[in-house]
């Protein structure tokens, strides 16, 4: 009568909206300056005022029905001009707008390239610790996901797994870098290493094995650390990127896909994206937000908030005994769970009404996600209960 898959991930909640959801109710008894609610990855830093006015001068300049009309389905060409003229300047590339597919938010990025891409028995790989929802993107194409596990001491690639995990039928591999969940970044070195792996397998297999770059974080890294751009390491290399997170746009659904001219049958994979784009019913990426990034695409993300959030919160928690890796980027951290059974540990957490994700769903047990991306002064307030709560194991001895 209908579809029991499609039932099954309309009605059974993530783990993290089931948090939320409790958080919202566990506010509303204990009052909201009470809850420590570090489970979404929702921006929390409001979008830049340069968006609002881009907003203001679209709707007092442009004509409305235009403004408010159907695009092209890959968006704008002066749009993709500008975007291409961006990106070529920050990364030293040499796109054209024809490489160009804007969509909504690298979500509708990464479905659309998994089902453009997808063919029966394909794999896909991702690593661990990943972006939960990539399995039912992989798996609403028929293809597989297989994950890599994790490499839990820098959460740089396990390449040893990953040699494993390669098969014939692997069509792509996608990287998350800055991550959600671990804040890693991965190194050039291990860009090359992972580069070189593929290259070599491709050519054994005789086919290609693209690289998909899910980037919305690109723009959110401390310290000034290196995100290698991945397009100058392999040629097969299809970008995702997304402004939900770098302009605070989330819920407006805009960014892109790059297909560059090198990558294999480029340009039937250009066709095949669209012809993706129309079977998910995308149409076109919101015609308002398409002309926004056009004028702000060169502009600077905040990431001051996160930055003194993340420092906070991870100075915070080595000092209560927690042990983690030193994200540098996006807004999650990825400790060590204090048992085993990390559903065990984020169920007790929440007796002390702090609510965290167990790294299970990240496909990496024995971790718990942190989202720092809310009120620092929740954080200052929080970092004694984390302390009560690292104790309350102590004495369990
Ligand atoms: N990929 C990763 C790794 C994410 O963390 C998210 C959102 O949290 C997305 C993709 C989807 O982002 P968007 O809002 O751009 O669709």
């Amino acid at each position: 009568m209908f579809s029991e898959n499609m039932y099954e991930l309309g009605t059974k909640k993530s783990t993290i909206r089931t948090i939320f959801e409790y958080g919202r109710k566990r506010a509303a008894e204990v009052g909201e300056n009470n809850i420590y609610d570090y489970s979404l990855g929702n921006p929390n830093v409001p979008a830049p005022n340069f968006i609002k006015q881009a907003i203001v001068d679209i709707l007092n300049t442009e004509d409305p029905c235009a403004v408010h009309g159907y695009t092209i389905a890959p968006g704008l060409p002066i749009v993709r001009e500008k975007l291409a003229k961006s990106v070529n300047h920050r990364f030293n590339t040499k796109f054209s707008a024809d490489n160009f597919f804007i969509t909504g938010g690298a979500a509708g990025a990464i479905t659309i390239v998994f089902k453009a891409l997808s063919e029966k028995n394909d794999e896909f790989i991702a690593f661990a610790p990943f972006f939960p929802e990539y399995k039912c993107f992989v798996e609403s194409t028929g293809a597989k996901l297989v994950i890599v596990p994790a490499q839990p001491k820098d959460f740089q690639i396990n390449f040893a797994e990953f040699e494993k995990s390669l098969s014939a039928n692997t069509k792509a591999v996608i990287v998350n870098s800055p991550n959600n969940p671990s804040g890693t970044v991965y190194s050039e070195e291990t860009i090359k290493k992972l580069t070189r792996i593929l290259a070599k397998k491709s050519k054994e297999y005789g086919h290609p094995i693209f690289l998909i770059s899910d980037e919305p974080y690109r723009e959110i890294v401390y310290n000034g650390v290196n995100v290698p751009y991945l397009t100058h390491y392999y040629k097969d290399t299809i970008i995702c990127y997304s402004y939900s997170k770098s302009f605070s746009l989330a819920g407006e659904r805009i960014g892109y896909i790059i297909i560059p001219d090198e990558v294999t049958v480029s340009r039937k994979i250009y066709g095949a994206v669209a012809g993706a784009a129309r079977v998910l019913t995308h149409v076109n990426a919101p015609s308002l937000f398409q002309r926004v990034i056009a004028r702000c695409c060169d502009m600077p993300s905040d990431i001051s908030a996160y930055e003194e959030n993340g420092r906070l919160l991870y100075d915070g928690l080595l000092d209560a005994g927690f042990k983690c890796v030193k994200p540098q980027g996006a807004f999650y951290l990825f400790p060590e769970s204090l048992e085993a059974d990390d559903y065990a540990f984020c169920k007790k957490a929440q007796e002390f009404d702090l609510l965290l994700v167990p790294g299970t769903d990240f496909g990496c047990a024995g971790h718990f996600r942190a989202s720092y991306c809310i009120k620092k002064e929740t954080i200052k307030k929080s970092l004694p209960i984390f302390k009560k709560l690292a104790d309350s194991y102590k004495c369990k001895g």
